[in-house]
């Protein structure tokens, strides 16, 4: 075991503060990575304010931190896809049983034993696992991910969770050409997904509450922008939609997104506001329509995802900060006061 620099939560209202957590020296099959940068999350304000507390309790001190990109360090005796010098990424999860139905399939998002990369049983060293917001981690190299040197390492953490859980649905309810698709939210997950829609070939209609935000929306290649508290342009949509991707963090009317679907159209939830939602019946019965959900993304399409952003040159709109700057940016992402991820430069803890 080595310590490394951190920032943790160590309550549901205190600040995140500087502390030390213990890292495991790696194994056969792990990697040992410095982090260059962390992207911060909406989950990772959620969980470092126990706002789940009903579906995923949160095991104070918290180190949060699940899109990460960093140089790679040191590789146990066995890695055979990495090398020292490496830049690597890590997203969600940092490991998962292998052997169920869900793992087998691709999905180790619905492994029941999976290891989130943050607030998850730590197998190792018991405890619970820490996130990026720190120097180092250590990570099975089944877990960790390659970023096309294209992309600047900044702008590309944040693909590791906002890239992948908008990508995965996307691709799921097949947005490409000939298909209507909107994204609800232009926030972390949702400018990215507009650039992902608009990659994937869909018409893209971005739907925001911040009237500042509808330039922005053009230029991340949204076709149309609607205010949604304008109820007259939302009403111009009515029927419409193949697929709408809701990325909202709080309590918000879905019926009136549902009621924007055409025939057989589905809604599906990335937002995980931590209170339930009202769905009224004939917002679904209407038009056949669906109300669905989707969880990040599995292991080999995080790295599909990556690839096509390479290909396409897409990384996430980034503000870079300092970790002394963290608990200002979650204030800020709470009023949605960030164009459009805050990236978090971690030399500067390092220096600390
Ligand atoms: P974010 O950057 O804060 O973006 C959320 C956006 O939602 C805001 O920018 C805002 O967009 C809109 N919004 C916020 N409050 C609203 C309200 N009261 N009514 C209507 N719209 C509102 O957050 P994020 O990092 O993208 O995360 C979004 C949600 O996804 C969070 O709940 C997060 O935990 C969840 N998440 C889920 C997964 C998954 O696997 N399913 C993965 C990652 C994150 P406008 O200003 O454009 O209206
Ligand atoms: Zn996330």
């Amino acid at each position: 075991m080595y310590n490394a620099k951190a920032y943790s939560a160590v309550s549901e209202t205190l600040p995140l503060s500087p502390t030390t957590i213990p890292r495991r020296e790696p194994t056969e099959h792990d990697v040992q990575i410095e982090v260059l940068f962390c992207g911060i999350c909406h989950s990772d304000l959620h969980s470092a304010r126990n706002e789940w507390s009903e579906f995923s309790p949160t095991v104070y001190p918290l180190v949060p931190g699940h899109e990460i990109v960093g140089r790679v360090t040191n590789v146990g005796s066995a890695v055979t896809k990495f090398e020292i010098g490496d830049l690597a990424a890590v997203g969600c999860m940092v490991d998962s049983d292998r052997t169920c139905k869900e793992c087998k399939a691709g999905f180790e998002q619905f492994c029941p034993n999976n290891t989130l990369t943050y607030n998850s049983p730590d197998t190792h060293l018991g405890g619970v696992t820490y996130g990026g917001y720190s120097e180092s981690l250590v990570v099975d190299e089944n877990f960790v991910l390659r970023v096309p040197s294209n992309l600047d390492p900044a702008a590309a953490a944040p693909l590791l969770c906002a890239g992948i859980t908008t990508y995965s649905p996307l691709r799921h309810w097949g947005a490409g050409k000939g298909k209507k698709v909107g994204v609800v939210g232009i926030g972390g997950l949702g400018h990215v997904g507009v650039k992902l829609a608009h990659a994937l070939g869909a018409h893209v209609v971005a739907f925001t509450t911040s009237p500042d935000k509808e330039d922005d929306a053009f230029r991340l290649g949204a076709d149309e922008v609607v205010v949604s508290r304008n109820a007259n342009e939302m009403q111009k949509h009515a029927g419409s939609f193949d697929f709408i991707l809701d990325t909202v963090s709080a309590t918000h009317d879905i019926n009136s997104y549902l009621a924007l679907l055409a025939r057989d159209g589905t809604v599906t939830l990335v937002g995980a506001p931590p209170k339930p939602l009202e769905v009224a019946a004939f917002a679904l019965i209407g038009g056949r329509h669906s109300l669905a959900g989707s969880s990040i993304g599995g292991i080999a399409e995080t790295q599909e995802m990556l690839d096509f952003c390479g290909e396409h040159n897409i990384t996430a709109d980034v503000e870079v900060i300092p970790i002394q700057k963290v608990n200002e940016a979650y204030e800020r992402l709470l009023k949605s006061d960030v164009k459009y991820r805050f990236s978090i430069d971690m030399a500067s803890l390092r220096a600390e």
